[in-house]
C-alpha cells in the first residue's frame, strides 16, 4: 500500500524494535514492556510517534500500523493531526480468529535488517532459503514476543481491554471499515490491502 500510495507505512511497533536493536535509551525502557506483551507508555509512545509524522515524507500522509492502541492515544492523534491541518481519513479494522492469531504470531519471522523488516510465515509465505529474506539476504528471526506464550497471551488481553473499544470511536466518526481476515474464508491481509489501494486511488 504504502509503494502504491507513496505514503509512508509509520509502525510504533518497528520503531520500538529498530531501537531494541541499536540498543538506544529509548529502546531499553520500551523493551521492559514490549518484553511482556505490555503497551509502552504514552509519554515515550506519543512523542515518538509525532517526531515520526513531522518528517518530510509523511507530508502527503501516511498509513499508521500499530497506532493509536488505546482511546487515549487516538484522541491525543486527533489532536496532533488537527495542529498540522491534518485528520484520521480511514481506519481499518482487520478481525481473525483468535486461534489463527495466535498460530500466525507463533509462525511469523521477520528480517533483522532494520531498513527491510520483510515479515514472512514459515507455513503461509516462507523465504525461498530457510532463514534468510528473499528481498535483501539478511538473516530472519522471530520477534521476542512473539515466541513467549505469556506475553502473546498479555497482548490478546491488552487489545481486548484497551484496544478494542477504538472501534466505537471510529464507527461514531464514520470512518471505520471493518474486514475479516483469514484462511477460513480465503481473504488475507494482501486482498483487503489490494482493495484498498484501488478505493483510495480513485
Ligand atoms: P506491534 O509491532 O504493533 O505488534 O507492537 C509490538 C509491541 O510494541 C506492542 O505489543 C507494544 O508493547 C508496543 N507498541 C506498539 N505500538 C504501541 C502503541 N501505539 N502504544 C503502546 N505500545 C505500543
Amino acid at each position: 500500500m504504502s509503494q502504491e500510495l507513496g505514503i509512508p507505512q509509520v509502525s510504533t511497533g518497528d520503531i520500538f524494535r529498530k531501537n531494541i536493536a541499536e540498543e538506544t535509551k529509548l529502546g531499553i525502557e520500551a523493551n521492559k514492556y514490549i518484553s511482556k506483551g505490555d503497551l509502552v507508555p504514552d509519554d515515550i509512545t506519543v512523542p515518538m510517534l509525532e517526531e515520526r509524522l513531522k518528517c518530510e515524507d509523511a507530508k502527503c500522509g501516511a498509513i499508521l500500523d500499530g497506532f493509536p492502541r488505546t482511546i487515549e492515544q487516538a484522541e491525543k492523534l486527533d489532536e496532533m493531526l488537527s495542529n498540522m491541518g491534518k485528520k484520521v481519513d480511514l481506519v481499518v479494522n482487520l478481525v481473525t480468529p483468535k486461534e489463527e492469531i495466535i498460530e500466525r504470531m507463533l509462525t511469523r519471522i521477520v528480517c533483522t535488517n532494520q531498513d527491510c523488516k520483510t515479515t514472512y510465515n514459515t507455513k503461509l509465505n516462507p523465504p525461498k532459503q530457510e532463514g534468510i529474506c528473499d528481498k535483501c539476504g539478511a538473516p530472519l528471526k522471530q520477534r521476542s514476543d512473539d515466541s513467549d506464550p505469556e506475553a502473546i497471551k498479555r497482548r490478546l488481553e491488552v487489545y481486548e481491554e484497551k484496544t478494542s473499544p477504538l472501534t466505537g470511536y471510529y464507527e461514531e466518526k464514520g470512518i471505520l471499515q471493518t474486514e475479516t481476515v483469514s484462511q477460513k474464508i480465503n481473504r488475507m491481509g494482501i486482498d483487503v490491502a489490494k482493495d484498498l489501494v484501488e478505493k483510495l486511488k480513485k
